[in-house]
């Protein structure tokens, strides 16, 4: 076959600790991870002549060598330069609906599209854990989003353990459009005011690793215990992205009062999510928010949870 559709899963955190400061310049994270199915979808075509085209329309998504889509192809490319040769290069249609820069993984998700696609035009027969380790090479969260489901990840994030989530849970989802957080920015901030707290080498982050895995929120999903998992929900990033961000902090005060489970941040904002325990739950809390907060640049979306990160479409 000359082209491949599939689909690209978002991903929310439902815990995500910033641990310490490793020595190759990233934080050790400590994070539970769950896609979800807000997805975009991601088209590669084998073309005639030797190169890479990324199509995308929307506006804030580069076209050029910097999308971490191409930057998957390019990858590939530069490993197995043979396919490429023998089988043409590739054009890679992005249609959008995750949220962009919202810390959702949109852009990793459409890396791990690309890998996995790219495997299939072009035969390489590529298991998961190598897909994972060259997404690895691309970005943190890109072998989270190839594998997706629900996992527990630390290291940089790319250190995945797949654990059974609770797949019948939905998800609101809301962000400003006009809001904005760079993650650098937010790590920053957070090492600034919080880095006194870190712990400081590899024994120590084992030991926390192996208290948060048989923690509350890792108990709460193995019991398949929403509420429990709910009351479990925890993110770092919001100590320093919500007093910077008032609009965003408002954003999550309102949601956590419509009664849904729980309401947290995702990864470095600035989206905010309400678990539900069921779709008409989800619709529910969705309409409540927008006649809470009738400003047009508020985005809106339900999901429910999902059991991968890229699968094919049809
Ligand atoms: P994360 O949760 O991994 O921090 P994010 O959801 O906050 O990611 P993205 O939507 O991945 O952020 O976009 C971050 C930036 O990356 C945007 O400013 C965008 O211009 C750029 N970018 C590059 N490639 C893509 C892509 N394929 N999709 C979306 N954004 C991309």
């Amino acid at each position: 076959m000359r082209l491949y559709s599939l689909l690209a899963a978002a991903k929310i955190n439902l815990y995500l600790e910033i641990v310490g400061s490793r020595p190759d310049g990233f934080h050790e994270l400590i994070m539970v991870m769950q896609s979800v199915s807000l997805c975009d979808r991601i088209t590669v075509r084998s073309i005639g002549v030797d190169e890479i085209r990324v199509r995308c329309e929307h506006p804030l998504v580069p076209a050029d060598e910097t999308n971490l889509a191409y930057r998957a192809a390019a990858l590939i490319k530069e490993r197995f330069p043979a396919a490429m040769a023998q089988l043409g290069g590739v054009e890679i249609t992005i249609e959008k609906q995750i949220p962009v820069g919202a810390g959702l993984a949109g852009g990793s998700a459409n890396a791990a599209a690309v890998l996995v696609g790219l495997d299939l035009l072009w035969n390489l027969g590529l298991t998961q854990s190598e897909l994972q380790e060259l997404g690895a090479e691309l970005g943190s969260d890109v072998p989270f989003c190839v594998s997706g489901g629900t996992a527990i990840a630390t290291g940089r994030g790319e250190q995945l353990d797949a654990i059974s989530g609770i797949d019948t849970l939905h998800v609101v989802i809301a962000k400003y459009e006009a809001e904005f957080v760079s993650t650098p920015w937010a790590y920053q901030t957070y090492r600034a005011e919080y880095g006194d707290t870190y712990l400081a080498g590899v024994k120590d982050w084992q030991a926390r690793q192996a208290e948060v895995r048989s923690g509350g929120m890792v108990r709460a999903v193995a019991h398949r215990d929403a509420q429990d998992l709910a009351q479990h929900l925890c993110n770092d990033f919001e100590k320093v992205v919500l007093p910077a961000h008032p609009k965003t902090a408002a954003l999550k005060a309102t949601m956590a009062e419509l009664g849904g489970l729980g309401t947290l941040m995702s990864g470095s904002g600035p989206s905010v999510f309400t678990l539900a325990e069921s779709e008409a739950q989800a619709e529910e809390l969705a309409t409540k928010l927008r006649s809470a907060l009738p400003d047009p640049d508020l985005g809106i979306w339900t999901a429910r949870f999902a059991s991968s990160g890229v699968q094919l479409d049809g």
